[in-house]
């Protein structure tokens, strides 16, 4: 026993002396003796601690009060300070032992005391005494220790309930012996409700799932398992860490993960989102035809499309974080791009260029234009771009401008050919004017009546290429004979050819051709390659025109002794304006359209046609292929009055329409020459206003006029009881089908397109009707 109080003996002599010596000699055997003056003292010093008590039976019986008994009662359970009463000598009266019955349990040294046999009392008590203590250490370790596990128990219960994890604890029955606040806010339940019931009764929806599989597998392996769980009937994630309890049974922590599960399905689908949207990208970058691109700020590729990559010839491995020269520029052009990187970054504005640029492609034209890239900060990050081949383009232009141009000298050209023809018509009129020769007059005339036909043949021209270029040309197609088409052309051009003093020869397929062709049109064709050899071959020169038979299709040549056509013309020969450079063009005369309209022409009739030469001098060759009909040729009906025989028709009123003055008083004189009795009028509404006056037999109207044209006066006019009967003939510059049928519509008897030959407009007058 470490503690010097509790080792101490108290001794309660008579006196003070004989306390001192019994002290005395206890202290001689290394006992602690502590003199006590009365019971008092003894029962305080013994609260205090102490080995053992020795007192006198007299003391014993002088404590009237019974401290003595009373400090024996009130000892701790586990203690009994031993008492050593010395008894008188000789036997204990009654009284005393009843006295010493009375304290307690105690022990007896007889007087006179043998001091050795005092002190092995004494010191067997104080050891006794000491396994008091020791107990008492002992009991008082288990309740401290009790106490410490009573407030742990305490902490972790606290902790348990103030967890933001569910946390509950299971017995070996699956019954809840445990649930904390969390898992009771989290599943909306009462611990009083489910405690003591079993898991599976209390959630049925957990059974056969992964949490019965998980819970059972822990249990039995006594292992910690953790899963993460849909709990359907809430629709709500669960994570859960399940692992057996240290007594049996199994813990489970739980925590909420909808959210968590929320964010990620919301960020899958953001994810699935920004694959897809960069996949679009991806493609509408890789399969654009331009170049798209992104360029470092130190002048090195970060990204290139695929077109870019190929015109390159590398992948985008081998060129990204290259600089241009290291791709392959020359360094000019390198440096050129280099210099227009940083100055979008220095202005923070496009440019844009055109450049050259050889690639696996070729040397090809490109417009690019470089933007920058502006980070969140504001500052230029890198340079993009998009760059388009526009060679094509380029040659498109190009080939506008040159039609363009082309134009411009046919205008030139036109004006000049127009006015070729009215000069002499001009010289005409004044010969008539002036002289009075017959003869001279006759010839004036005669030269007159041709420059205008020329004229009116290169308007002609001019309005077919025209309607051909724009689709408007239409072909009155039947059964012909290829030879009626040859015969008409060649009399046509005959004049021009023995002007020119040339030998023509025509050889035709002995059997018929039939072909499936508007006579007129195709006669137009042979005529312009025979005027056309005519003009280009020297003054003496041969034509041939030749047809052979070549399985369904019938070729036709005309070929002539002439200048022949260089080679680097033919190509282009038959585009319209075309015009080989040399001066014999402007000689003959020509508005490079005749070509372009036999082109056409035959094109529209299935057919081709090719222009050969041997060059300069050697003379040309152009070849017409038709496709034969394998039929006869529709029986051509009787052909009309002869042209040329113009008669005199029966005296007839005539009322002339035209807001050209000039035009309307120049036919008035033709028909008055004729004998017929003439009326004019300037515009539709006179036109009614005189027919009601003079009752025309015949109406000749112009269809564009001021106030009220043509068809409408016409319609107005057949409106009249007397306007039924006349005849009206339209007089216009326009005429396609459509403009007949037209005039027909607004009740014209006739369509005449001006300029007017004389027997067309006699035949239209002497017919009835
Ligand atoms: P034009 O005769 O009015 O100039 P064309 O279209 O008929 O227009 O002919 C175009 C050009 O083709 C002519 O200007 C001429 O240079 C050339 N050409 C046409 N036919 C012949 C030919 N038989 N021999 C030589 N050159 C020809």
């Amino acid at each position: 026993m470490s503690d010097p109080l509790e080792c101490r003996v108290l001794v309660l002599a008579p006196t003070a002396r004989d306390a001192a010596a019994t002290c005395g000699l206890l202290a001689a055997a290394g006992v602690a003796g502590v003199p006590c003056a009365d019971i008092a003292a003894v029962c305080r010093e013994a609260a205090r601690g102490a080995g053992a008590a020795v007192l006198t039976a007299e003391a014993v019986l002088a404590d009237a009060a019974g401290a003595l008994p009373a400090l024996l009662r009130d000892q701790p359970p586990w203690a009994s300070l031993p008492l050593i009463v010395l008894t008188p000598a000789g036997p204990e009266s009654p009284k005393l032992l009843h006295a010493l019955e009375a304290v307690g349990p105690m022990t007896l040294v007889k007087r006179p005391v043998q001091v050795s046999a005092l002190i092995s009392t004494v010191r067997a008590a104080v050891r006794d005494r000491e396994r008091q203590y020791a107990v008492r250490d002992l009991m008082e370790d288990r309740r401290r220790a009790d106490a410490a596990l009573r407030e742990q128990e305490r902490r972790a219960a606290a902790v348990l309930e103030s967890m933001t994890e569910g946390f509950i604890v299971l017995d070996a029955d699956w019954k809840f012996v445990y649930v904390n606040a969390a898992f009771e806010r989290m599943t909306n339940v009462r611990r009083g409700e489910i405690l003591g019931k079993s898991q599976w009764l209390v959630y049925p929806a957990t059974v056969g799932t992964p949490v019965e599989a998980a819970y059972r597998r822990a249990a039995a392996e006594r292992i910690t398992v953790e899963f993460e769980n849909h709990y359907e009937p809430w629709d709500r994630w669960f994570a859960l860490k399940a692992y057996p309890a240290p007594d049996g049974g199994l813990c489970v922590q739980i925590r909420e993960v909808s959210a968590v599960k929320q964010a990620e399905a919301a960020i899958a689908r953001v994810g699935a989102e920004s694959a897809r949207r960069k996949r679009l990208y991806e493609t509408v970058l890789s399969n654009t035809p331009d170049f798209m691109y992104v360029f470092s700020l130190d002048h090195t590729v970060l990204y290139a499309n695929d077109a870019l990559l190929t015109t390159w010839g590398v992948s985008a491995k081998a060129v990204v974080g290259k600089t241009f020269l290291e791709i392959g520029y020359e360094p000019w052009h390198a440096d050129m791009h280099g210099r227009e990187i940083d100055q979008v970054r220095a202005t923070k504005k496009p440019i844009r260029g055109e450049v050259p640029f050889t690639g696996t492609n070729g040397r090809r034209i490109y417009d690019y234009i470089f933007v920058p890239v502006v980070g969140a900060d504001g500052a230029v990050e890198a340079v993009a771009g998009t760059t388009r081949d526009v060679t094509d383009r380029k040659a498109a232009e190009e080939v506008l401008r040159d039609a363009d141009r082309k134009k411009d000298d046919f205008i030139a050209l036109l004006a000049h050919e127009l006015r070729n023809p009215l000069a002499p018509v001009r010289n005409g009129l004044q010969v008539l004017r002036l002289s009075n020769d017959r003869a001279t007059r006759e010839r004036s005339q005669a030269m007159m009546d041709r420059q205008l036909g020329h004229m009116v043949r290169l308007i002609d021209d001019l309005l077919d290429v025209s309607r051909i270029n724009r689709n408007k040309m239409e072909l009155r197609r039947e059964r012909i004979l290829l030879a009626d088409a040859v015969a008409s052309a060649v009399e046509t051009a005959r004049p021009m050819i023995e002007a020119a003093g040339h030998e023509l020869t025509v050889a035709l397929p002995p059997e018929p051709v039939v072909l499936d062709a508007d006579l007129t049109r195709l006669a137009q064709v042979f005529s312009n390659l025979l005027t056309n050899s005519a003009k280009y071959t020297e003054a003496g020169g041969t034509i041939r025109l030749a047809g052979r038979r070549d399985g369904d299709e019938i070729a036709v040549t005309v070929r002539d002794t002439g200048i022949g056509i260089p080679a680097e013309a033919l190509p282009n020969i038959f585009d319209m304006f075309s015009q080989v450079d040399r001066s014999v063009e402007r000689a003959t005369g020509g508005l490079g359209i005749g070509l372009a309209i036999v082109k056409g022409l035959v094109e529209m009739h299935g057919g081709t046609v090719t222009a050969a030469s041997g060059g300069q001098g050697q003379g040309s060759e152009f070849t017409v292929r038709l496709p034969v009909v394998p039929a006869r040729p529709d029986p051509r009906p009787d052909a009309g009055p002869g042209l040329t025989a113009a008669t005199a028709g029966p005296r007839r009123r005539i009322l002339v329409v035209d807001d050209n003055r000039d035009a309307a008083v120049s036919m008035e004189m033709m028909l008055s020459l004729l004998g017929h009795e003439v009326s004019l009028a300037h515009d539709g509404v006179e036109a009614v206003e005189r027919a009601a006056a003079v009752r025309p037999d015949v109406i000749l109207m112009d269809v564009g006029m001021p106030r009220l044209n043509g068809l409408d006066a016409t319609r107005r006019i057949r409106e009249q009881p007397w306007g039924r009967a006349v005849k009206v003939i339209a007089l216009t510059g326009w005429g396609q089908d459509a403009d007949r049928a037209r005039s027909k519509e607004a009740g014209c008897d006739g369509h005449l397109v001006k300029p007017v030959s004389l027997p067309d407009l006699q035949q239209l007058l002497t017919e009835r009707g």
